[in-house]
Formats: C-alpha cells, structure tokens, sequence
C-alpha cells in the first residue's frame, strides 16, 4: 500500500519520472482504484461533466483508395479493415461519391487505404480532387497517411484537409514483427515531423496491444507524444486475428481490457488538458463493455460507438453528467462539432430506456 501511494502522490504532484509510469503499468488490477479516481477527478475538472459519443455512420463513411490491396499484409490486419471500407480507386468515383455525400447531408469521410511497401499511403494522385471537394463542400476529411513523404504533406496541406490520423508508433519489435515493414523509428519521427512543418493538424492513434495483444512499448509512444503535444489522442486496441494459421491463433492475444486502462489513465496523467478517445477500432463481443466501462474510468473525453449498457452504467454512477451525440469520427476538431451533431433519429437507440 504504501508503495502505490508514494507512486500515487509522485503522479498527482507531478514529479513522476517515466520509471514511475512503467511501474504503474505494472499494478496489480486491486491497487488500481485511486490511481482512477485521480484520473477522473483530472478529467472533471478539465473537461466539464460530459461525454462525447461518436457514431461514423453513413454521415461519415470510410474510403479506401486502394480497394483491398495492401502491400504490407500486417499480422493483426490482413487486410480485413480494408474490406468494410467503400472501395475508391480513382478520382471521378471518390469525386462523384464526396459531392453526393455532401448533398445528402454527410459530414464528412475517413480517406484511407493499403499501403505501399515503404508504409505510406498512396494518396498523392487523389489530394486534388480532395483540395477541390474541400473547397465545394462543408465535408470534413479525416485522411490516414502512414510514413508519407514530403511532397504528400505539402499537398495535403493545399487541400486543406481537417485530420491527420496516425498511428504512433516507437516499437521496432512491431515494425518488424507485426507490419512487416523494413523502417525505423527514425522514419516515424520524420513522418510526423513533416506533418509538424505544413502546420497539419495530427490527430495521434496509439493501439494497445499491438505487440501480440500485450503491452509492449506503449509508453515510448506516449513519450513521442510530447513532441506534438496534440489536442486529442485516440486510443484504439488489438483485435487478434482470425486467422487460421494456427501459430497465429497461439501467438495473439486479445488485449486485457484493465491494460487499456492503464494506458489511457498514463495519458490522462501527463497530458491532463487533452482529450482522449477510445476509438473504433477494438475487441467488441464479450469484452466490450468491460472495456468501455474502464476506459470512462480511466479517463476517456470521448467514444466510439459505445454500448447502451455502458451509458446506463456512466448515467447511474454519473447522473448529471451530459451526453453529446456525433456523427462522425472521433477525431473531429471542437470547431466542427456543432455542423456534426447527431439527429435525434441516429442515436435512438441510445434515447430509449
Ligand atoms: S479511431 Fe476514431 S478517428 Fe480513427 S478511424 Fe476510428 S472513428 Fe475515425
């Protein structure tokens, strides 16, 4: 007890050092309850009492301009993200489906896509067509880049996209292992640092559990995160694949819902005025509850598609708190939450007791 409570009075002064953090990483999930209480008294007092619910739906649709091509084959994807995204492979289709999506009261759309075998996105030849669909439409446009090069970020700075979503990742061991990819950190540091130099607006992503559905080095990404100081960090986690190479069944685990909460609670600790999203991509089924409800906990400002149940629960342990309903990605910057709120049709399901 009296060795969490030193860690405890080191965080909540401020003079943890990142030794400190490891070591919460490593507690015990019995010795984890004021270490949350800390974190949501942090989020009380910075974010007021509210919770920001996000629900992509055919508002905000995702693209891929690759279709289901990828390069990289990573071990937790294999491509099967790309499959439930609207294929888009030239820029008369992306076109024709942005300016409908805008008459037909869209809010805007993730761009993403496979990526080539240097790890980027081939989003060159579409950011004109973007740069024009920006300047005809109110659309705001989430883009996923990967490690993209120079002449990219310059374009999508032209075409004045609203997001940067990127994947943040200081994990040789997973560049290796998990995204088969022959780069180093060093490649990362330049990527975001590009994005730094055209004034992009980066909305940073760090999944938990990447390394095999374990903590790994986690907390070397959240260190890198001080370098973009952002104003919102989206956390996703590992969904092990379903694979039916057997070492692959073995090898993976699914990340443990208490571990998530380590990881948002370490943000919340050392960047206690940005917001923190538990984002969409996650284990659902029989964990996603679980997950959710220790995630609100540790100090989330904002979620994917939760479930009805961890509303309930957040209203019964919270009754004054406020409910603010999206549709879109939760990755939007405050000034456009306003053109994407929900109706009280699309969240329904949420309204009714
Ligand atoms: S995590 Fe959030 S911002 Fe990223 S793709 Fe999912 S909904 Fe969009």
């Amino acid at each position: 007890m009296s060795k969490t409570k030193g860690l405890l009075d080191r965080i909540k002064s401020g003079n943890a050092t990142w030794s400190d953090y490891s070591k919460f990483l490593e507690l015990d999930v019995n010795d984890l309850e004021p270490f949350f209480n800390l974190a949501n008294k942090i989020t009380f007092q910075n974010f007021e009492n509210q919770l920001k619910i996000y629900t992509p739906n055919k508002r905000f649709p995702a693209i891929s301009i690759t279709g289901s091509e990828c390069a990289l084959g990573c071990e937790h994807c294999d491509k099967k993200y790309l499959k439930g995204m609207k294929p888009l492979q030239n820029n008369a289709d992306l076109e024709n489906y942005l300016t409908e999506l805008s008459k037909n009261n869209g809010v805007g759309a993730l761009i993403s896509g496979g990526c080539d075998p240097d790890g980027a996105v081939p989003l060159i030849g579409f950011l004109d067509t973007v740069k024009k669909v920006k300047y005809q439409t109110n659309l705001i446009i989430n883009v996923h880049t990967g490690l993209l090069n120079e002449e990219t970020a310059k374009k999508l700075a032209e075409a004045n996209v609203d997001i940067i979503s990127f994947d943040i990742n200081m994990d040789n061991e997973v560049i290796k292992d998990i995204y088969h990819l022959n780069k180093e950190l060093d490649d990362y540091k330049r990527a975001v640092s590009l994005l730094k130099r055209y004034n992009l607006n980066i909305v940073p992503h760090i999944c938990v559990g990447l390394y095999y559905g374990r903590l790994h080095k986690e907390l070397e990404s959240i260190k890198f995160l001080k370098e973009i100081n952002p104003s919102l960090i989206v956390l996703i986690a590992l969904i092990p694949p379903k694979s039916s190479k057997e070492y692959k069944k073995t090898k993976f685990e699914t990340p443990k819902p208490i571990d998530i909460a380590k990881i948002v609670a370490t943000i919340r600790f050392l960047f206690p005025k940005t917001e923190i999203s538990l984002g969409c991509m996650r284990p659902r089924k029989n964990l996603k509850i679980e997950i959710e409800k220790y995630a609100v906990r540790a100090g989330i400002t904002r979620i994917e598609n939760p479930s009805k149940k961890t509303i309930n629960w957040v209203k019964k342990r919270n009754p004054e708190v406020k409910f603010k309903f999206y549709s879109s990605c939760c990755a939007i910057p405050k000034k456009f939450e306003k053109f994407s709120e929900s109706s009280e049709k699309e969240i329904k399901r949420y309204l009714n007791n």
